[in-house]
């Protein structure tokens, strides 16, 4: 019984085997696994050779150096999907990453002047070009952005705000909550289907600094419902010496409402209704990296810029890089369909996703045994943008086989592809996978079935 032991190797000949992998790691993991096979032999189970358990350490080195967060394939047909990483980059976003992160930068170097500068002045002419507004600044997200406004402008004073518009984005996360802990009293006012502008009217009073709306993202107040423009807020405010500000949340600066979405107000017609600051996330309808910017009246901008509590949101150069890049496409808006992949997502036309179905479909018939059709599907814009709007697309259906075994064997497979499944049918839905994953999805397939 005790020779059993002989088929457990020596530590010095795993070191020498693994020897590409530091040595205090090739210790840890084979510990583990010898003590497995140790436990083994003193339970009287030896149903292993040596050669298995180098096949697990092997294995074991492998995954102890794999990265947590992996790519994947978004099949589901939600272009900004949350949880798979809302917006993907424009290759131009993802060049000037990778030129900025390479090397040193102006990222706070006033070139001219040959002294130090600021991190915020490199967003604010491209940003004053596409949106019309006066000045703008960047932060973390729009959370952080909401925030410095209502930090900076409304520390105990009173912020009037709709109750139709007190939001709750993903993750229980409520809008108002955060707002709350910027020092701000929100004064709700209004039902949760109708506000008017006397509800406004009413509740000003002498602490009152702000009036607020917020971009009801995530869903629709329909029926008998009535809501207050910035427009007329504006006009309100205007008299009583107060300001308005925005959150428009997914922030567009294009009107999908030619490309079978419905009307959405974008920051220009902020901009235009005259409010003093607007926010908006970068990565949702905007299409880039994770970001909240500020934009409007210059004099309040200044005013953030002084905020001790900028620090904690500030964004990095690499943010600053993708974002710029954006925000630069859509100088020409033709060039933003193009190359900025949201916009080119939302914008494909049917013919095209047809296109590439019939291309998949053509490749993964070879597989055999396979069954599948092309079917209609409808893509959703996702990112809490345009909650009641679907986009007609086109989808691979598999319907032959146990349906949830082949979604597990897709998500787990090494490259991750997020498929959706109902009425007992796998679908593959085209509008967000790109023509280069094609045989990615080719090659797990056919792993399932042959
Ligand atoms: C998404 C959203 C936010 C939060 O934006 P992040 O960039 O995710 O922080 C805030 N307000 C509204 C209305 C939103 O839709």
């Amino acid at each position: 019984m005790t020779n059993s032991y002989r088929l457990i190797p020596n530590m010095n000949i795993l070191l020498e085997e693994f020897k590409d992998y530091p040595p205090h790691i090739v210790k840890e993991v084979s510990n583990q696994i010898l003590d497995l096979y140790r436990n083994k032999i003193k339970e009287n189970k030896v149903d292993f050779e040596t050669k298995d358990i180098l096949d697990d350490i092997s294995n074991a080195l492998k995954n102890y150096n794999e990265f947590s967060l992996k790519s994947t394939i978004n099949a589901s047909g939600v272009i900004l999907h949350t949880n798979l990483g809302r917006a993907i980059l424009s290759e131009k976003s993802i060049e000037r990453i990778n030129e900025i992160a390479r090397g040193y930068s102006n990222l706070e170097y006033n070139l001219e002047e040959g002294k130090r500068g600021s991190r915020y002045t490199h967003l604010v002419e491209t940003v004053k070009k596409v949106t019309g507004c006066e000045d703008a600044i960047i932060v973390n997200n729009n959370a952080a952005a909401v925030f410095l406004m209502l930090n900076t402008f409304c520390k105990a004073k009173d912020v009037v705000i709709s109750r139709g518009e007190l939001v709750e984005i993903g993750d229980s996360f409520r809008i108002s909550e955060i707002m709350k802990q910027s020092g701000a009293n929100l004064i709700e006012v209004g039902a949760t289907n109708r506000t008017h502008l006397f509800d406004y009217e009413d509740n000003i009073t002498e602490n009152t600094n702000a009036l607020m709306k917020v971009h009801t993202s995530n869903y629709k107040v329909i029926g008998f419902s009535e809501s207050v423009g910035a427009d007329k807020l504006k006009d309100l405010a205007k008299e009583n010496g107060l300001y308005v500000f925005e959150d428009l949340g997914s922030g567009s600066l294009v009107d999908f409402s030619e490309y079978g979405l419905s009307y959405e107000r974008t920051v220009q017609d902020s901009i235009k209704d005259g409010v003093d600051l607007v926010s908006f996330s970068c990565d949702k309808m905007i299409g880039s990296a994770q970001g909240g910017i500020i934009c409007g009246k210059s004099k309040l901008i200044k005013k953030i810029k002084k905020n001790q509590l900028l620090r904690a949101f500030r964004v990095g150069k690499l943010t600053l890089a993708a974002v710029e890049a954006t925000l630069n496409s859509y100088l020409d808006l033709d060039k933003a369909k193009k190359d900025v992949p949201t916009v080119n997502m939302i914008t494909m036309s049917l013919v095209e996703i047809e296109q590439k179905a019939q291309k998949l479909y053509e490749l993964l018939s070879k597989i055999k045994g396979i069954k599948l059709s092309i079917e209609k599907s409808y893509s959703k814009v996702g990112g809490g943008a345009y909650p009641e709007d679907v986009l007609e697309s086109r989808a691979i259906c598999i319907d032959n086989v146990n349906i949830n075994k082949l979604e597990e064997h897709l998500r787990l497979s090494k490259y991750h592809i997020i498929s959706t499944v109902h009425d007992d049918k796998l679908f593959l839905d085209l509008r967000c996978i790109f023509n280069d994953q094609f045989e990615m999805i080719k090659e797990v397939l056919k792993s399932y079935y042959e």
